[in-house]
């Protein structure tokens, strides 16, 4: 489990800024800052954006990294396109999390998805990352996107088979997204996907938390009988070695869906 009480923001070396994050009680990372650009708390969380020398403006919440203009893509592309190109056909997108509209961008890129609902408990996540990320929360004025700032574990109960993909883009599992890392939660998840529905979720690092990403990768398998974890490289997130959860509501992904695509690559 993070322990995020003990982040130092603003920390003054001389007359440097430098944030901290603690990645365990023995690992730390430290960036230099050139100056706070946003600071407040909102109803859910702790909500920082800062501009550094080495990754231009970076979103903390709760004194945790989300993302970074310089390394945002990585994530957003990998917790995106694998879904895409093993689903047959996708159409219909919801995302949980994903205030920043990384995620969003990315499933907007194809032409042949009609729907991406995103559902953000935190309004000021959205707010402030347009206002400072337009680059990342670029896709928010598509038609095709619907936005509702509620908390994701209680959205899904009143949806039942809606949707090909769900994506959970959410932060650790502790304050507003605890919830969404529960048997329950992902019981509800595969209740609301169509028959070739896919499932993935940001699913921590396997470097320092193991325990995590095993207790996830359980209760997903439990239910889905077909996950598999795949894995990035994200400097800003604890050790880099970053994973994902996917899994289908029927079949493999990728055995059973992929090779009924009729065009892999999809149309970007
Ligand atoms: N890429 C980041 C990561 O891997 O940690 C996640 C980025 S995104 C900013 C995470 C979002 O999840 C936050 O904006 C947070 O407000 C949202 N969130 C947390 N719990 C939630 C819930 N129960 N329902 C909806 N959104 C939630």
């Amino acid at each position: 489990m993070i322990d995020y009480d003990n982040i130092s923001i603003d920390k003054r070396l001389g007359h440097e800024l430098w944030y901290t994050e603690n990645w365990t009680d023995n690992v730390r990372f430290t960036f230099r800052v050139k100056k706070t650009l946003f600071s407040a708390r909102t109803k859910y969380q702790q909500m920082d954006i800062v501009d550094t020398f080495e990754f231009g403006k970076v979103l903390l919440l709760d004194g945790l990294v989300m993302v970074t203009e310089k390394d945002e893509w990585i994530y957003h592309e990998m917790i995106c396109h694998p879904a895409v190109n093993y689903h047959p056909h996708p159409e219909k997108v919801l995302i949980i999390g994903g205030g920043d509209g990384g995620t969003v961008r990315e499933f907007a890129k194809y032409d042949f998805i009609k729907k991406i609902d995103l559902v953000e408990i935190d309004a000021q996540v959205i707010e402030q990352c347009q206002k400072f990320f337009p680059q990342i929360a670029s896709a928010y004025a598509d038609p095709r996107v619907n936005i509702f700032t509620e908390d994701g574990i209680t959205f899904i109960h009143h949806k039942h088979c809606e949707y090909d993909i769900v994506v959970i883009d959410s932060t650790d599992p502790f304050g507003p997204a605890e919830g969404l890392f529960t048997t329950q939660f992902y019981e509800h998840l595969n209740a609301i996907l169509e028959d070739n529905g896919i499932f993935v979720a940001q699913a921590e690092s396997m470097y320092f938390f193991p325990d995590v990403v095993t207790k996830m990768y359980q209760k997903i398998q439990a239910i889905f009988g077909n996950a598999f974890l795949y894995n990035s490289f994200i400097p800003t997130y604890p050790s880099g070695f970053w994973h994902f959860i996917t899994a289908a509501k029927n079949g493999h992904p990728i055995a059973d869906l992929a090779k009924n695509k009729k065009d892999p690559a999809g149309s970007i």
